[in-house]
């Protein structure tokens, strides 16, 4: 198996989860983007979320859902964050196994880089 994130999702490499409920887990990033930068991620390998169709929508319902619990219980909630899911070449992906990031703790720029 050479998906990182598979292999992270079948302990095969240690990580400390902030979350994991068997379908979606979360971990914190390894080269933070931020102050505090986790990233929510589906058990089931996805290469891109140019892949997901309305058949996935109530696990990727739930991230969001997920990332809320996450941004409260950090006390980032009031002052906000940024969930982000970068896709392929032109949105800077470099894992190929669908996550979504969620950044918070600084001011996030807009437009994004
Ligand atoms: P992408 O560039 O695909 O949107 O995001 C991939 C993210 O995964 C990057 O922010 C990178 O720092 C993070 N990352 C890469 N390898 C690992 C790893 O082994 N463990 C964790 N926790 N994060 C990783
Ligand atoms: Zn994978």
């Amino acid at each position: 198996m050479s998906c990182i994130f598979c292999r992270i999702a079948a302990g095969e490499i240690p990580a400390e989860k902030l979350h994991d409920d068997g379908e979606l887990f979360a971990v914190k990033d390894l080269n933070p983007a931020a102050p505090w930068h986790a990233l929510i991620i589906p058990h089931a390998h996805v290469a891109t979320i140019l892949e997901l169709g309305v058949e996935n929508a109530p696990w990727v319902g739930r991230v969001y859902g997920i990332a809320a619990q996450l941004a409260r219980e950090h006390g980032f909630g009031d002052a906000g964050y940024r969930v982000v899911a970068n896709c392929n070449r032109d949105g800077g992906q470099t894992v190929f196994h669908v996550h979504f990031h969620v950044l918070a703790g600084r001011p996030m720029g807009w437009p994004p880089g």
